[in-house]
C-alpha cells in the first residue's frame, strides 16, 4: 500500500469542505487503508482526507497507536450527534509541522459513522480520542487549528511555516 503525500499549510485544500462519501466501495476503502498506513508512518493519532489532498469525508484516528493494539477507527460521512463538557488539550496536525496549540473542545463527544465496510454505528470518545476526532472533523470541514487560536497566534503560526523566500 503506497504511503500518501501529506498536505501542509498553507494549501488551499486544506481550507475546503470535504463532499459526502455517496458509497463505500473498494476505491474508498483503498483510501482508508492508504490513509492508516500515512497515518501510522507519520506518525500521528489522525488523518483526514483532506490531509492528503481527497476532499471526501473519510477520516481515521487512533489514539492507541502506542499499545501493542492498534484500534483504528474509521470515519466516513461522520456527524457529531451528542457533545458535552468542555477540555482543553495541547493539539498538534500532521499538516502543521512543529505547531502545538492549546485548543478548547467539547470533553465528550457522541458520533455516528459509516465504518469500513459502509455500515453504519455509533462511538463514544472522550479525553484525547474525542479531541482527535473533533480535530479531525473540523479538517473535513475546512477548518484547522489555525482557525481555532488566537489573531496573534495565527500570525506566528504563519510566520513559522511560511517562510519568507528571501530569507537566505
Ligand atoms: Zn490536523
Amino acid at each position: 500500500m503506497p504511503l500518501l503525500d501529506i498536505v501542509t499549510y498553507p494549501d488551499e485544500r486544506l481550507k475546503k469542505r470535504a463532499l459526502p462519501v455517496e458509497e463505500v466501495d473498494d476505491e474508498i476503502r483503498r483510501l482508508v487503508d492508504d490513509m492508516a498506513e500515512t497515518m501510522y508512518t507519520a506518525p500521528g493519532v489522525g488523518l483526514a482526507a483532506n490531509q492528503v489532498g481527497i476532499l471526501k469525508r473519510v477520516a481515521v484516528v487512533d489514539t492507541d497507536y502506542a499499545d501493542a493494539d492498534p484500534n483504528l477507527i474509521v470515519l466516513i460521512n461522520p456527524e457529531i450527534i451528542e457533545r458535552d463538557g468542555k477540555i482543553t488539550w495541547e493539539e498538534g496536525c500532521l499538516s502543521f509541522p512543529e505547531i502545538l496549540e492549546d485548543i478548547d473542545r467539547a470533553a465528550r463527544i457522541k458520533v455516528r459513522a459509516l465504518n469500513r465496510d459502509g455500515e453504519p454505528y455509533e462511538l463514544e470518545a472522550e479525553d484525547l480520542k474525542s479531541v482527535a476526532i473533533q480535530h479531525e472533523l473540523d479538517h473535513l470541514d475546512g477548518v484547522t487549528l489555525i482557525d481555532r487560536v488566537s489573531f496573534l497566534k495565527r500570525r506566528m503560526i504563519h510566520r513559522q511555516l511560511v517562510k519568507p523566500k528571501t530569507s537566505d
